[in-house]
């Protein structure tokens, strides 16, 4: 069975992801919070194993790399999922909230996918996936931190799907559109209606409809597909 590294496991779109595939792939899972990652673990008995790390600290993340090598768990298959928002109108967008989620949602991808993408390399095969969003496509209010964390992840990861493609490694982004999680719990009843009516589907996604495109994005049926973005949104924004 092939590993699988997910993080932000314990979130929405995480969770259904570890449902999703916990039959057919060795389910490794990361998290910030240690009891929400035990409670996981506890549901979902088939996950072989749990790293605790805060994706905003670097120590942190150099811990877990370490971590993963010492217990030499050679991972083929990478889904960076976890993100944060932290939204202010752009005229009051301070350094802290910029660089909070700068460092969560892009600098942490980068370092996870550096370091697990070499044991890739040694397999010749691997597959990354990274959940993106399609503000970083369209912009959104509120979202510049948010919108230009995603939209890096997109320039890195078809820059790094083009070094990686002779390798057998491929490198996709899964772009959500507004889908039903605790990130979209925030909203107001009257924000929920108004977005509802620009969806052309009418209605907000499920954490299993990003799940399913990662399903195929993990599989052998896509082995001829790298570089893309697969939006799901609903119609929202036509990419
Ligand atoms: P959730 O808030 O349900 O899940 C986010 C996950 O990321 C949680 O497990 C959270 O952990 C984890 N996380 C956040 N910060 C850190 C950190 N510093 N270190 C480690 N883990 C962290 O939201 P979703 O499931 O919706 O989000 C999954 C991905 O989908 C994100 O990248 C998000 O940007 C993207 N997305 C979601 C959309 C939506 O409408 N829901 C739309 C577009 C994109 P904890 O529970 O401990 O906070």
């Amino acid at each position: 069975m092939k590993k699988l590294l997910i993080t932000g496991a314990n979130g929405g779109i995480g969770e259904a992801v570890c449902n999703l595939l916990g039959d057919r792939y060795e389910i490794f899972v990361l998290g910030r919070n240690k009891s929400k990652i035990k409670e996981l673990c506890t549901k979902y008995k088939f996950i072989k194993g749990s790293f605790i790390c805060d994706l905003n600290n670097e120590n942190q993340i150099t811990q877990i790399i370490k971590e993963i090598e010492t217990n030499s768990i050679d991972f083929d298959i990478l889904i960076n999922n976890a993100g944060i928002t932290n939204d202010a109108l752009f005229l009051r967008m301070d350094l802290e909230k910029w660089q909070r989620v700068i460092d969560t949602n892009l600098k942490a991808n980068f370092l996870l996918t550096s370091a697990l993408s070499k044991k890739m390399i040694k397999k010749k095969w691997g597959r990354i996936i990274n959940i993106t969003s399609v503000v970083g496509h369209t912009g959104n209010f509120g979202q510049s931190n948010y919108s230009a964390s995603k939209a890096g992840i997109v320039g890195m990861s078809k820059s790094i799907a083009l070094e990686l493609a002779k390798r057998n490694i491929t490198v996709n982004c899964i772009a959500p559109g507004f889908i039903e999680t605790s990130m979209t719990s925030v909203l107001s009843e009257s924000q929920r209606k108004s977005l509802i009516e620009k969806i052309p589907m009418g209605k907000i996604g499920s954490p299993l409809d990003v799940a399913n495109c990662v399903e195929f994005l993990v599989s052998e049926k896509s082995e001829y597909v790298t570089g893309q973005t697969l939006h799901v949104n609903g119609g929202l924004a036509m990419l």
